[in-house]
């Protein structure tokens, strides 16, 4: 096996943390990034994704999977549903849930890696996430990641480097990797606002954790 890695990268702050750690464990030049256009309404994420791979340097594809927004329910694809925070009684998750998600992404990442011979996917989930989506969990990457050596017939191995970081330790570990300057591209926000809304769960969550390692978070700057 090779030890070229591919990153998914959303253009969020947990992905391009994720970015500058395989370019420090594998190599820059070893190191490409895929972003997927799944319907997003805020499609700021895109630009935000190139612009961050441009900036560190290294490569970045951008693959459309058109189809959470046909699903329906979620806030995030869809156009008339307003991004609500509260807990879902049944299920106890919020309604920027998007089912399967992080199953698909993954396993697209994977097809991709596969045809060009990247034995390494990187991906900025974490259990620690107040949202406790499912598709984040450790649990579910080992299934997913035994799925997909199966189901491809490869070793390819899902990192999560930032699955058991609280976003305090997470801002400590870009701050360490030295991707603190790409943060100044990343987006975040759930209202999909530039500068951020402040107010959203997303905004809220990311200034804890910039505000607890005491750094001063540099998309504010
Ligand atoms: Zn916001």
């Amino acid at each position: 096996m090779n030890a070229k890695a591919l990153v998914v990268l959303s253009g969020g702050q947990d992905s391009t943390t994720c970015l500058y750690w395989a370019i420090d464990r594998f190599g820059r030049e070893n190191v490409s990034s895929v972003t997927f256009d799944y319907g997003q309404r805020h499609r700021i994420e895109l630009t935000s994704a190139a612009e961050i791979a441009g900036f560190a340097g290294v490569p970045n594809v951008i693959l459309p999977i058109d189809t959470f927004a046909a699903l329906g329910g979620d806030a995030l694809t869809g156009e008339d549903i307003a991004v609500d925070s509260t807990l879902d009684e049944e299920t106890g998750l919020p309604n920027t849930f998007v089912p399967g998600r992080n199953l698909i992404f993954l396993t697209f990442a994977a097809a991709f890696a596969y045809q060009r011979n990247i034995a390494h996917l990187v991906t900025g989930v974490a259990q620690t996430d107040y949202s406790g989506y499912p598709d984040c969990r450790e649990e579910t990457m080992s299934a997913l990641q035994t799925a997909i050596q199966l189901g491809m017939e490869s070793e390819v191995q899902i990192h999560t480097p930032l699955m058991h970081l609280s976003k305090k330790e997470t801002v400590e570990l870009a701050q360490a990797l030295g991707a603190l300057p790409a943060m100044a591209m990343t987006h975040t926000c759930y209202n999909g606002e530039r500068p951020p809304c402040g107010h959203c769960a997303a905004c809220e969550l990311r200034a804890k954790g910039f505000a607890e390692a005491g750094v001063v978070d540099p998309l504010l700057i």
